[in-house]
């Protein structure tokens, strides 16, 4: 039989290979050996690595290993560039960001194959989806370079950008980071990852092509140390990081206390949810593309199948059929849907987690199908029997494998899908749509797919919630995170706070005659101090004015987990948390006297103006909370996403010193109207503002725990609560050193962190922050993709 014939007797696919030619003719060009990309020109290579075709093992080129010297002549020429720069009109920078669109596209074949021989992925991917998304990030962005000042009025870019990117999308990250950092008015210097840095080295000569003036953005190719070099660099204004959650927390301990901006977008361990009503051959189509899209090293990969026990056993058998089709082979091969994966190291550690879940009782499938001889290749692989403990389970695999489990109600499957430090994306699969958009907001997740996945759009932010990092890529809270309000750079140093009079050496002598310490309000009661000790609060001349409960880890154990029994608060309707909120405005009103007395008291002041400024405060946000809401966004699909804005979580916030009852207002207010429970712990010296508001909590109907206040040291407790993994963000206005440690304490859970680092954020100020300067931080984004018609 001739090979047509036989083909069409056995409709087997015939290879389809890309040319590898016109990719080794420009690393030809180049004498295959490449260095820095600093100040608009090319650098003479130093100690150089190679950056290998993992499909063959073979070298594709030499790239220099950049040191901390060449970081610093990098962060110099974005310097000395950021100036000019960020003068130039929003049209201008327009002009460069669609050059650089245009230039992407018109060598987009180059970049294509390019990116499939460094990282191994296959070209159906390189040519169809990453290089098409990366020329319209930078489509997007030229808009937004346009009409940034519009859109986010009094706002400045950051200044010299530090960007360190992953090698599983090697140009799509690139252009994450660097459209919206430029768009923003920002310099960058972007390290590639050591694995595939070529992509990135062909983008510089693109900058090169488009005029980009020198220095614009350098690149700096190298290992981790470059990475670190990056971080670490004291003129750097904003580290933006993908990754690893581990190299992740560490950056954020790196940076704590610096005043570096920071996003990180890092693991993730993705449900990917099949109720029985669903279209269970789409669900399968959708399946493969979420764990084996570019062999499953994909950080919102659909890693963890959950599918309802009723079609458990018929979609498992479909699905291996499916997995048994599936074609490993040549990334350049046209017809192939799975190629290699970036490195021996990745292939080693994707099998030991195998062997891992293997040793746990997991049983794995992998399909008879045949693998290329040599190079990094794995079969696609299934592994049953595993139960939410397991290491396969839990762990990021970043390889081709899946791992299964059934779940039998909608709540069962919500609460398999939470039951991860991770919260990047996730997928749902039902026919009813009610039932997917009740499932929806329930998943604590940046991203949520609805019968369909791994939709990705420069105009849909990206991101995740939980240990999966923060801020957004794409988007218009992708450009937020590149800017920052103009007035921060005139923040003077917070006046010292005056000395507190000495504690009396016997504590009985502080004692009054009816004894009225106040107590902590936890879980909607007033609870005794679990210390047992209470806190002399003077007033201006030294005199006692009263006492307050010593706080300690217990009270904030017991208050935290009266904030988390009160997370419904979330989802309570806006207009409700508007309605408690103007309530609690009404009866402050009704004490305003009382309350203006006591800040006399404590503080010397005249009261009236802060108590009227705190009943301000809270109609503001009163008001805002049923109007700072999400956007419905368009992608070129047949797709909606409902970008809907979310609260954080538990929301602790230490307040400042100064101003006792408005400056907890100012912070409680926004974190309430967004739906977050708070822990609060009040002005440590003039506590007693706060301690009296409880009575104002209990007659205007807030549910218990969704205020919880606990009194004493401000820096012991602030502390306890940044390392406390039940709070998910932190407020902290403190001195440097008790910012320093708020932020550092915080990588154990990755929570949100805004301090103010000993400068003197005046939260009386109306303009700046009776809007959206806490509500951005109290909120965070999620995305819900759903597509429509027939
Ligand atoms: P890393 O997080 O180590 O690498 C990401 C980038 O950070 C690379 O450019 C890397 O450089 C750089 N880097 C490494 N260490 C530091 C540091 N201390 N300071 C600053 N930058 C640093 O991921 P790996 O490449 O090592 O992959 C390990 C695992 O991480 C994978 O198996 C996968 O599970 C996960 N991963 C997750 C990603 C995601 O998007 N969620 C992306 C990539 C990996 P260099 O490459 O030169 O080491």
């Amino acid at each position: 039989m001739n090979k047509i014939a036989k083909i069409f007797e056995t409709l087997e696919y015939g290879p389809a290979p890309e040319s590898a030619q016109p990719a080794l003719d420009w690393i030809k060009a180049h004498d295959g050996v490449f260095g820095h990309f600093i100040n608009g020109a090319w650098t003479k290579p130093g100690k150089t690595f190679s950056s290998d075709n993992p499909a063959t093992g073979e070298s594709l080129a030499q790239v220099s290993d950049g040191s901390a010297e060449d970081v610093d002549k990098a962060v110099k020429a974005a310097r000395a560039a950021f100036k000019s720069w960020s003068a130039l009109s929003g049209y201008e920078r327009a002009k460069y960001l669609y050059a650089i669109a245009r230039l992407v596209q018109k060598h987009s074949r180059l970049f294509a194959v390019l990116e499939s021989l460094d990282n191994g992925k296959p070209i159906r991917e390189s040519r169809d989806i990453d290089i098409p998304l990366v020329a319209r990030h930078f489509y997007h962005h030229a808009g937004w370079a346009q009409h940034r000042d519009r859109e986010f009025p009094g706002a400045v870019p950051y200044g010299v950008c530090g960007q360190i990117i992953p090698w599983n999308f090697p140009l799509l990250m690139l252009a994450w980071k660097i459209a919206p950092a430029l768009a923003a008015g920002n310099t960058v210097v972007l390290k590639p990852a050591e694995f595939t840095s070529l992509t990135a080295l062909l983008f510089a000569e693109i900058c090169e092509k488009a005029g980009l003036p020198k220095g614009v953005v350098n690149i700096v190719t190298g290992f981790g140390e470059t990475g670190q070099a990056i971080v670490a660099h004291p003129d750097i204004d904003k580290i933006a990081f993908t990754g690893s959650t581990d190299v992740g927390k560490a950056i954020r301990a790196a940076t704590a206390g610096t005043g570096k901006g920071l996003s990180l977008e890092l693991g993730g361990k993705s449900p990917y949810i099949v109720f029985e009503d669903a279209d269970i051959d789409s669900a399968i189509e959708g399946l493969v593309d979420a764990i084996w899209f570019n062999q499953g090293q994909v950080c919102c990969a659909g890693s963890r199948l959950l599918v309802q026990e009723s079609i458990e056993e018929r979609f498992i058998r479909k699905l291996k059929l499916r997995m048994s089709k599936l074609r490993v082979g040549d990334p350049l091969d046209k017809a192939i849907d799975i190629g290699a994966l970036v490195a021996p190291v990745q292939v080693e550690r994707v099998r030991e987690l195998m062997q891992r879940g293997v040793e746990e009782g997991g049983s794995v499938y992998e399909p008879d199908i045949d693998l290329p001889a040599g190079g990094c290749f794995l079969k696609p692989a299934l592994i049953t029997d595993v139960s939410p403990a397991n290491t396969v389970v839990a762990e990021e695999i970043f390889g081709p494998v899946l791992v299964a489990m059934s779940f039998r109600t909608p709540e069962e499957a919500v609460a398999l899908a939470n039951n991860t430090r991770y919260g990047l994306a996730a997928t749902i699969w039902s026919e009813n749509i009610n039932l997917a958009l009740d499932i929806a907001p329930k998943i604590k997740a940046g991203v949520v797919w609805i019968n369909g996945t791994n939709n990705f759009d420069a105009a849909v932010g990206f991101g995740g919630y939980k240990e999966s990092g923060f801020g957004r890529e794409g988007g218009k809270e992708g450009m937020g995170v590149y800017l920052k309000p103009a007035w921060e750079k005139d923040l003077k140093p917070a006046p010292a706070a005056k000395a507190s009079p000495a504690k009396p050496a016997n504590p009985l002598d502080a004692s009054q005659g009816i004894d009225q310490t106040a107590k902590m309000y936890i879980g909607g009661k007033q609870a005794r101090p679990d210390s047992g000790y209470s806190r002399p609060v003077f007033g201006p001349a030294g005199n006692l004015v009263g006492e307050a409960g010593e706080g300690n880890r217990k009270d904030i154990r017991n208050a935290v987990e009266a904030a988390r029994a009160a997370l419904g608060w979330g989802t309570s309707s806006a207009h409700n948390r508007a309605q408690i909120l103007y309530f609690l405005a009404e009866n402050l009103q009704y004490r305003r006297a009382e309350f203006a007395a006591r800040i006399k008291e404590q503080t010397g002041e005249k009261g009236e103006a802060e108590v009227d400024a705190a009943i301000e405060r809270l109609f503001a946000f009163a008001g805002w909370a049923d109007k700072y809401d999400g956007a419905v966004h368009n992608p070129p699909l047949r797709a909606i996403a409902a970008a809907m804005v979310e609260p954080i979580g538990v929301l602790a916030i230490l307040a400042p010193q100064a101003r006792p009852l408005l400056g907890s207002v100012a912070l409680l207010a926004p974190a309430l109207a967004m739906g977050n429970p708070v822990v609060l712990v009040p002005s440590e010296k003039s506590p007693l503002s706060m301690t009296d508001f409880y009575q104002v909590l209990e007659t205007s109907d807030v549910p218990s725990g969704v205020v919880n206040i606990v009194t004493g040291d401000s820096a012991v407790l602030a502390k306890t609560l940044a390392e406390h993994d039940g709070i998910d963000a932190i407020w902290c206005v403190g001195d440097a050193a008790t910012s320093t440690m708020v932020e550092k304490a915080s990588v154990g859970n990755l929570k949100q962190t805004w301090t103010s680092r000993g400068l003197n954020y005046d939260l009386s100020d109306t303009e700046k922050f009776d809007g959206d300067y806490f509500l951005r931080r109290a909120t965070q984004v999620k995305n819900v993709w759903v597509p429509y018609g027939a």
